[in-house]
């Protein structure tokens, strides 16, 4: 597989063709669809920590009676990051990487410097300096240099592709390099597999909309490989907060509008200007899904009611839920969207719960 290459600063796009979707019996986690992710396996799986593979469960909610739940957020670095860390090392290493720069809300940095520690990698992380301290204790943890950059995320961004410049490093960027949405598209192999088919649809948290278009993937090779018959609708969920793409889809927009963001308590998808936009929106588009926004009022109250079912998240792990719980009540009449949902969610519908409460709990808080 090669990059395609496009003009710099854009994000790239990987040019792959799936040969099989097949599972392995001789590796665990994801990569029993080694097959199907263009990283040389016997190399890749040195770096694996046990990710992917994450349980279902069901909602256990007699009104959502085939709502299931995903627990993205029991991956080794406690979210679904680790999907696309995982291939997105073993192809730097491949590359000829010998150090690491990460930018992220948090927890992408604690995922690329996990699988940079295991890879035996030096790697320079920054954040957000209003990142959770849970998140930044971890990165440290690993061993990465963590640099706390003032101002939004895309004021990380820039420091970390100055410091890439300096310091000739690869740059190990969730959001513009190809082969992390090569990773994250397990997701949707493994949501084939537990369902045993496609879902009607998936709930999925989008900022950057690494989950989004890593599904968006999946759910394409598994249908051009003639495994499933239709594509699940994608329901892409941003915090009202912070809303360029779910803002432009109610314009009819193809590209991400203009905001101010407000703050959020989903820090992992307070993406005032996410580098692929246009391809989220496409995605979601083609998939016959919709994008929703959902308030502070009903992430926290999410992340509460998931506690109160057993399962501890951090705020940004709430909004898929909290979309689900506001579509059940919406009345639907003056927003088709919610309407929409509130439809698909008569049917299969996946809902991945995406990052650990250990680090940052503040949604169950209170
Ligand atoms: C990264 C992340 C998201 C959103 O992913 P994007 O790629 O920014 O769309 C959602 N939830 C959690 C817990 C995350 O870590």
């Amino acid at each position: 597989m090669e990059a395609g290459s496009r003009p710099e600063g854009l994000p790239l796009v990987a040019a792959h063709a799936l040969t099989r979707v097949g599972r392995r019996a001789d590796a665990g986690g994801l990569w029993r669809y080694a097959a199907a992710i263009p990283v040389e396996p016997s190399h890749a799986m040195r770096l694996s920590l046990g990710e992917g593979a994450t349980p279902m469960i069901s909602a256990g909610d007699p009104g959502l009676p085939d709502v299931r739940l995903k627990l993205e957020f029991l991956s080794p670095t406690g979210s679904f990051k680790d999907r696309g860390a995982v291939v997105l090392v073993a192809s730097a290493l491949s590359r000829g990487a010998s150090a690491l720069v990460a930018d992220s809300s948090g927890n992408a940095g604690s995922a690329i410097a996990a699988y940079a520690a295991r890879a035996g990698l030096p790697c320079q992380v920054f954040v957000p300096a209003a990142t959770s301290p849970g998140k930044r204790a971890q990165i440290a943890a690993y061993g990465a240099e963590l640099v706390l950059v003032p101002g939004d995320r895309t004021a990380t961004a820039d420091a970390a592709r100055a410091a890439v410049r300096e310091r000739d490093a690869f740059y190990a960027s969730h959001v513009y390099d190809p082969y992390f949405l090569q990773g994250t598209k397990t997701f949707a192999f493994e949501v084939w597999e537990q369902v045993g088919g496609a879902p009607d649809a998936v709930v999925l948290p989008c900022g950057n909309g690494t989950l989004v278009l890593g599904a968006a993937i999946g759910f394409r090779e598994l249908h051009a490989a003639g495994l499933i018959d239709r594509l699940p609708a994608l329901i892409a969920v941003q915090s009202a907060a912070c809303a360029p793409l779910s803002t432009a889809w109610s314009q009819g927009a193809a590209s991400a509008a203009e905001i101010t963001a407000e703050p959020t308590a989903a820090e992992g998808i307070a993406i005032p200007r996410p580098a692929r936009g246009a391809e989220i929106l496409a995605a979601v588009r083609a998939s016959a899904g919709v994008m929703l926004t959902v308030s502070e009022d009903e992430i926290a109250e999410a992340g509460r009611d998931l506690a109160r079912r057993g399962l501890l998240v951090e705020p940004t792990g709430a909004v898929a839920w909290a979309a689900v719980l506001a579509a059940r009540v919406s009345s639907g009449a003056d927003a088709p969207g919610w309407q929409r949902a509130r439809d698909l969610l008569e049917g299969t519908v996946v809902v991945p719960l995406c990052g650990s409460g250990l680090k940052s709990p503040g949604s169950a808080a209170g």
